[in-house]
């Protein structure tokens, strides 16, 4: 007798936002396979966390696959997430950075505790466990690559779930990789939910580290509490901008807008919103207008795109959304302020003034390209409204007295704050929001310490001391 046909496996359709038409599938893989894959991970466990050096030397080989493959990675990447290719090979390129810089960081050193005690105790560091990477779809790469460059390094091997929006760059990457690490020691499962909230429940994970919204962040908290595994979250951001009474408009024009619009606007640290002194918030409204109305919108691949589509229809018609409201509560769109009549998830580049301060669009993430401009008279008015809201991930300030900008910008309950800048980030920096927009520490040295645990060794100083 013939055997039984196998099911085929279950595959689900991955879409180019630039047409909205799909273009490829990836696995829809059941979350019962994940005990599978979660016991082979930590099989290879053992080996991977005995040999730093071997791990160092991964590592580099990993960020050297990167950089040969860059332009494969950077034409699925565009393909599936929007964004215009330049953008596309500059994530690639933080994508090998970020392996590199962790292929040289190393645990702490082991520690003696001295305390006057007649005992000889020594603090060492250990690899946590298996590690859960959850990942958002609005950089794929970078944000897989921040999350398991740290884990892999600390020597604990890791499971990895893209958002089903942008499976197939990741799976690609990872394919790419298999020949840099040992086997089962990086492992990227794709599919719909609940693969991600059963992976994050999973009693095999020691440490789930978690990129995208503050929803989902808490139901992930949520899910890891069942085996207490500890939680890294970096969570969503809605920060201010706010401009001096000095800023040079002119000057700072270029950077702003881009701070707000890079990546269409779908980046935790944008700038969404921005705080103009009276005086010159008719002046920041039309620089950045004429900025939103001359930039070339289209497909990511065409040479020409500076801004791309939306990733995916939901965002699209949550933009859509947003915007309507802020103009049905009486704001009026310098630019913008509609999609695109076209194929694809085209969102015009949006400028709003006139909105009213408890509209969504200055209380809620956007994550898209849409900014309102709101105007103040008092500066402790701007820096209680850009203080706000539950969010606190970053923030800016921008004038030409660099003194009198730092004295405002150490008042912004936040992760990380700039002076005439936005979402300029180290690798060697700690990475964590403050409120809702996070927990534990990414980033540096710390995103390494993360992923480890300290093991202390206690022994007396004379045989029965
Ligand atoms: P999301 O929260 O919808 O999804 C993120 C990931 O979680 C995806 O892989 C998704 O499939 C998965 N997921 C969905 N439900 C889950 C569940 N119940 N349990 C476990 N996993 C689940 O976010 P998104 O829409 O993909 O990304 C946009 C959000 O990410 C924005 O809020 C943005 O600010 C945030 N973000 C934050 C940072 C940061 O570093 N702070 C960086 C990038 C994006």
């Amino acid at each position: 007798m013939p055997p039984p046909e196998r099911a085929p496996a279950a595959r689900f359709p991955v879409a180019d936002p630039a047409t909205g038409e799909a273009f490829d599938e990836a696995p829809d893989q059941h979350p019962d396979e994940l005990d599978a894959v979660v016991g082979r991970a930590h099989r290879a466990w053992h080996g991977w966390r005995a040999d730093p050096a071997a791990r160092t030397t991964a590592l580099r080989l990993a960020a050297d696959t990167v950089e040969s493959a860059a332009d494969r990675l950077a034409r699925l990447l565009t393909r599936e997430q929007g964004k215009p290719l330049a953008e596309s090979h500059a994530e690639t390129a933080r994508t090998a950075a970020r392996l590199r810089y962790f292929a040289d960081l190393t645990a702490p050193e082991t520690r003696r505790i001295t305390d006057g005690r007649p005992v000889h105790s020594e603090i060492r560091w250990r690899s946590a466990g298996p590690v859960a990477a959850i990942v958002p779809w609005n950089f794929p790469l970078q944000l897989a690559a921040a999350k398991f460059a740290p884990a892999l390094a600390a020597g604990n091997p890791v499971v990895l779930k893209p958002s089903p929006y942008t499976p197939l760059a990741t799976r690609l990457l990872c394919s790419l990789l298999a020949d840099a690490f040992p086997e089962d020691v990086l492992t990227v499962v794709t599919g719909r939910e609940p693969l991600g909230a059963r992976l994050a429940a999973h009693p095999g994970i020691r440490h789930v580290t978690f990129t995208g919204s503050v929803p989902t962040g808490r139901a992930v908290a949520g899910a890891a509490a069942a085996s207490l595994a500890r939680v890294t979250l970096e969570l969503g951001g809605n920060d201010a901008a706010v401009l001096l009474d000095d800023a040079d408009v002119d000057r700072i024009a270029d950077r702003l807008f881009w701070a707000a619009f890079r990546n269409c606007g779908q980046v935790c640290m944008a700038v969404k919103r921005v705080y103009a002194p009276a005086r010159l918030h008719a002046e920041v409204v039309e620089a950045l207008a004429q900025r939103a109305k001359a930039v070339t919108v289209g497909p990511g691949l065409d040479p020409a795109t500076r801004l791309g589509p939306l990733n995916n229809a939901p965002q699209l018609a949550r933009v859509e959304s947003i915007t309507a409201q802020a103009l049905a509560d009486g704001a009026r769109a310098a630019a913008g302020g509609h999609r695109l009549d076209r194929p694809g998830w085209f969102f015009a580049p949006t400028v709003l003034t006139g909105v009213p301060p408890g509209s969504r669009v200055v209380t809620e993430e956007q994550f898209g390209p849409v900014l309102p401009v709101l105007p103040y008279r008092v500066l402790d008015e701007a820096v209680h409204a850009a203080n706000g809201t539950g969010f606190g991930l970053g923030g800016s300030v921008w004038g030409t007295d660099l003194d009198r900008a730092q004295a405002v910008a150490e008042r912004l309950e936040c992760g990380t704050a700039w002076i005439n800048h936005h979402a300029e980030l180290s690798l060697a920096q700690p990475f964590a929001g403050a409120k809702d927009s996070g927990v534990g520490v990414a980033g540096g040295p710390w995103g390494l310490y993360g992923n480890l645990r300290p093991f202390v060794v206690h022994r007396p100083q004379e045989p029965c001391g």
